[in-house]
């Protein structure tokens, strides 16, 4: 039977063909993908790109994507940092194959390849330091330098490396290196390390090693032993590839993967390097992995975008190998084409002026109730009340209105969202001159029909003082006040710390007014503010009907684009 294996609505890329050729040929019954990320962070953005690929390639053509933690370098590598990667797959809606795979599973059979490979004569034990290995390299104009010790024998190296295992010689003191060629245009050919020494504790094997394989060495193997059949990773690994299948033609094992290499995703306004994000951290320039402002996937989810937002957006920005730096504005713009449809609506002011209706009088001025959604009634109704004193946001409000104003003015008339035309009559002001309140007079007749002989155009929003409930706000901005934080170089050509161009208004918390309605929200419940944009409880702070707690997701407008332009 032939398979149409191309699925639908999908873009195509050029990993998606080389699967498709390949399913097609019979070189492979089903495809085998994995996401190996190094548990020395949270993941982030970039990494978002990657999971969306491996594991949605896995989905598409029905094969299966492993989750593989790569942690050979014990000392930046926690526990934590692996429940974090776990839940960031989850959390956008993703699933491994089988249990969680470890690359420190496999250090004894990674250690009987490089056994093997000692056999054979192809690996030997080095007692140059790091220091005369530099030098030995070369460079990329200039061939290396064979090592003095290249030339032990089979015998002095298996029980040299024995003994490194053993730990019988001090930390940087050996390394176990491949013999390749250390005049190969490709530096990472040039006899490269593949074991060094390194007394440290590894979040699962405890003690129990004291040489830990290199990452060239033991991501091939690592592969190969998962029986992967396509190892995608991201460009800086091209000139790796020649090693990677190197180790795999010069050892017995049956797999051989294929490496296919995208380029990485570098976000506007932000950073994509665990590195950089840990100093953030450590650093205390922002709360933590996952304050809403860090493009990390637990910043992301904190902050109230949506797991279908950011597939979109891996969707929408593609695979390929040509540069792909992304406007904060893609990502911002798939979050809210999402959330669109998906949040309910209910009204909140953020900056309050109040508003006594004049003639509001009781038994007569009545309240409707509201859909949470103009297109979806499922989402249901509630009462949207209203009192004497209610509040609009300031900036609906101009005594001195621009052209073409459709708000509020001293004399002019607006609808209250889901209420009454009122006009106001008079503005009141302290010693400053700044507005504190209206006084506005309601046209009863206009309760859900248009005001007769005249027409209103302007809608605003608004709240009744004697039911709202006052929320913290959090409103969140861009990290950085440069596009590339990590890319500016000052007059000596050298990188200007990043850290400086940190924004220090990223951050503005604000009390604002909410209705009722969302006081029995749970944690991470997404609304849309009518007219301002969309907010999510926040996960650990809101106490649903004591303290309500709400981030700042993104505006209803694309801001970015005119700002940055
Ligand atoms: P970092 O520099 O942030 O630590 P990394 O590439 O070292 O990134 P890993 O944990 O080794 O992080 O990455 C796991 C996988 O995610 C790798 O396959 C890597 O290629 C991919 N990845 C990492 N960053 C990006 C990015 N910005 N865009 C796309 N894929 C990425
Ligand atoms: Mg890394």
């Amino acid at each position: 039977m032939s398979h149409d294996h191309t699925p639908t609505a999908m873009p195509s890329h050029f990993i998606r063909q080389i699967i498709e050729a390949d399913l097609t040929s019979g070189k492979h019954q089903q495809i085998v993908t994995r996401f190996p990320p190094e548990p020395n962070g949270y993941l982030h953005v970039g990494h978002a790109k990657s999971i969306c690929l491996n594991f949605g390639l896995a989905e598409d053509y029905q094969g299966k994507c492993n989750l593989r933690m790569d942690d050979t370098n014990p000392e930046k590598e926690s526990d934590e940092y692996v429940q974090s990667i776990k839940e960031s797959v989850r959390w956008l809606g993703f699933d491994w194959d089988g249990e969680v795979r470890y690359a420190s599973d496999y250090f004894p059979a990674l250690y009987d390849y490089a056994v093997e490979l000692i056999r054979a004569g192809k690996a030997f034990v080095c007692d140059l330091t790091a220091e005369e290995m530099r030098a030995y390299r070369g460079s990329l104009t200039e061939p290396g330098k064979e090592s003095p010790y290249r030339n032990r024998s089979v015998e002095e190296n298996l029980d040299l490396f024995t003994r490194m295992k053993n730990g019988e010689f001090p930390d940087g003191s050996k390394t176990l290196r491949l013999k390749i060629d250390m005049s190969s245009g490709n530096v990472n050919l040039r006899d490269p390390v593949i074991y060094r020494i390194r007394r440290a504790h590894h979040h699962r094997t405890g003690d129990q090693w004291c040489i830990y394989p290199m990452y060239d060495y033991t991501h091939c193997i690592s592969d190969a032993l998962e029986g992967i059949t396509h190892s995608i990773c991201t460009l800086e690994f091209e000139d790796h590839r020649p090693l990677y299948d190197w180790v795999l033609d010069n050892i017995t094992i049956p797999c051989h993967p294929r490496q296919y290499e995208f380029s990485r995703l570098e976000l506007l306004y932000a950073l994509t390097s665990k590195r950089k994000l840990n100093a953030l951290v450590t650093e205390g320039k922002v709360t933590g992995w996952d304050d809403p402002r860090m493009p990390t996937i637990e910043g992301m989810r904190r902050r109230g975008y949506s797991p279908a937002g950011i597939r979109l957006f891996a969707q929408r920005i593609g695979v390929s190998k040509s540069e792909n730096i992304i406007d904060m504005s893609v990502l911002e713009g798939a979050v809210r084409e999402t959330l669109e449809g998906e949040a309910p609506r209910v009204m909140a002011v953020l900056d309050p002026i109040k508003v006594t209706l004049t003639n509001f009088t009781d038994g007569v001025t009545s309240s409707r109730s509201a859909p949470f959604h103009p297109h979806h009634p499922e989402f249901g109704e509630r009462d949207v009340p209203i009192s004497r004193e209610i509040y609009i946001e300031r900036d609906d409000f101009a005594e001195v209105p621009p052209p073409k104003w459709q708000r509020l003015t001293l004399g002019g008339e607006v609808r209250l969202r889901y209420s009454y035309v009122i006009k106001c009559d008079e503005v009141i002001k302290d010693d400053t001159g700044r507005v504190i309140e209206l006084k506005c007079s309601i046209d009863h007749d206009t309760l859900g029909q248009n005001p007769v002989g005249r027409k209103v155009k302007g809608v605003i929003h608004w709240i009744s003082a004697a039911h709202a409930v006052e929320a913290e706000v959090r409103l969140y901005d861009r990290l950085f006040t440069v596009p590339r934080p990590d890319a500016v170089r000052g007059e000596d050509g050298e990188y200007v710390d990043f850290m400086q161009f940190l924004n220090p208004a990223s951050l503005k918390i604000i009390t604002g007014y909410v209705e009722s309605a969302v006081s029995s929200a749970a944690a991470e419940t997404r609304y849309q503010f009518e007219r301002i944009g969309y907010f999510i409880t926040d996960r650990y702070d809101h106490q649903t009907g004591q303290k309500i707690v709400f981030n700042r997701t993104v505006g209803l407008k694309d801001t970015w684009a005119a700002q940055s332009a």
